[in-house]
């Protein structure tokens, strides 16, 4: 039996809640069906915060939700859900889901033309016991705006807890992407991860190998661009996680534990999660450039040293790299080119002199590139003269410039500069247009 919480009993205000979930709940209410709010948003809601996106659950069958709704379509194969939309809003509703659903969609179990069981759709206790976290299984029922609780999750969330439903170990390979929600929320949220939820994420992060390329990298893209870059890579350290999604980092951060490795990815989530902060735009594959950097220079380091020139051995070992974590990760196109542009424009910057400074700075990466050449000279990996002389040229005048290459001195003594010119520069992870 659910445990209630009576509408006095919870802080669970409408006013956060959107008008056109609203709408779909009391349009499924007056049709004669059940309706909920669930999973993250009424996590967020009884926290006070506004949720990012509101998902609803009915005892309505799909066929049944899109008679209610003119603005409905139906998405979705092995389980159909619908979509209600309002214009570029659009509401999730979903049929309550029963606990092992990996049949394709309506099939049922038939004897005498009688339902016996139905391998899709469920009961609202069923829907419960599937979800992940408690908190995330807490169901706002707007027929008398209470919370109904099958598993406890109210007590966890006023504990701030996150906790498994059912065996852990279990739930983590039933599907281990589980184990980067817990870090997410536990970060997002300021929860702490119950310790029996805990214990068992080390030794089966490895699981992560396991899950499909393209689904981490959505997931990887949600902890990096949550607004807590820095405490997140910490916590995916610390349970063993991030080296099983960025095993070559891992190994170079665990071979230079206070190194600069760890301050150059530590400050280049810092300034993404400045970025967040301040609504301005993140640029996803300056991150893994940053990420995946250290293995890059380790082994063009290599390369350099048995021969080859500097320039192909960026290229070399960028490519080498970016192939391996493929493996693992899906990056697209449109985050692996960059990635590897930036990467190989690292070693022309040491190229101060002639015509070739004016070639980079004419490159379409230059940007990102340079921000990315100021990162390391920040934490002390490229020479802060050289990352000075590059500041200087951008903003300086044509003689100035061309003074500049004569010598492609750093130091800046030597080329005069006229009174200095403030030209705001766009800010470091921008996407280099
Ligand atoms: P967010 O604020 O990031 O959207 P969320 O809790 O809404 O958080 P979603 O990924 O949108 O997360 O999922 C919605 C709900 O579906 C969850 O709250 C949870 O109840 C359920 N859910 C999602 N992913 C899983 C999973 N891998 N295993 C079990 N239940 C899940
Ligand atoms: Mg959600």
């Amino acid at each position: 039996m659910p445990r209630i919480y009576a509408r006095a009993e919870h802080a669970i205000s409408r006013s956060l809640v959107s008008e056109n979930a609203l709408k779909v709940l009391y349009r499924l209410k007056k049709a004669g069906y059940e309706a909920y709010l669930v999973g993250g948003c009424v996590r967020d809601l009884l926290l006070g915060r506004e949720p990012k996106d509101f998902d609803v659950v009915t005892d309505a069958h799909p066929e049944q939700i899109r008679a209610v709704f003119r603005n409905c379509r139906l998405i979705g194969r092995r389980f159909r859900l619908a979509h209600v939309h309002f214009g570029q809003d659009i509401i999730e509703v979903a049929t309550f889901r029963a606990l092992q659903s990996d049949q394709p969609h309506g099939e049922r179990v038939l004897e005498n033309g009688r339902i016996l069981r139905d391998n899709v759709y469920g009961t609202i206790e069923e829907d419960a016991f599937r979800r992940d976290f408690s908190v995330n299984a807490l169901y706002y029922n707007i027929s008398d705006f209470s919370v109904v609780d099958y598993v406890g999750g109210m007590d966890d969330h006023k504990a701030a807890r996150l906790r498994l439903i059912g065996d852990p170990e279990q739930r983590y390979r039933e599907d281990p992407v589980r184990m980067l929600r817990a870090v997410r929320f536990a970060v997002k949220l300021g929860f702490t991860i119950h310790p029996d939820s805990a214990a068992p994420i080390p030794k089966l992060a490895g699981l992560l190998h396991e899950i499909p390329p393209a689904r981490l990298f959505d997931e990887v893209i949600k902890l990096l661009l949550s607004g807590y870059a820095v405490q997140t890579f910490e916590q995916l350290r610390h349970y063993g996680l991030f080296g099983a999604l960025f095993p070559e980092t891992e190994r170079c951060l665990a071979r230079e534990p206070d190194g600069f490795p760890l301050t150059f990815l530590a400050k280049s989530l810092e300034q993404t999660d400045r970025r967040l902060a301040d609504d301005k735009p993140v640029a996803p594959y300056f991150l893994f450039a940053a990420l995946l950097w250290e293995p890059v220079r380790a082994r063009a380091r290599r390369l350099i040293e048995s021969g080859h020139q500097s320039a192909l051995a960026y290229q070399d070992a960028g490519n080498e790299i970016i192939t391996r974590q493929l493996r693992l990760i899906a990056l697209p196109k449109s985050i692996g080119l960059p990635v590897r542009e930036v990467w190989s424009l690292q070693p022309r910057f040491e190229m101060t002199q002639g015509g070739r400074p004016f070639r980079l700075l004419g490159h379409p990466r230059f940007r990102a590139a340079y921000d990315f050449l100021l990162l390391r000279a920040e934490t002390g990996e490229a020479d802060p003269e050289l990352a000075a002389w590059w500041t200087r040229f951008q903003v300086a005048s044509e003689a100035e410039q061309r003074a500049m290459v004569r010598t492609g001195n750093r130091s800046p003594a030597r080329t005069r500069t006229r009174k200095r010119r403030t030209r705001k520069r766009s800010a470091p992870n921008a996407p280099a247009s």
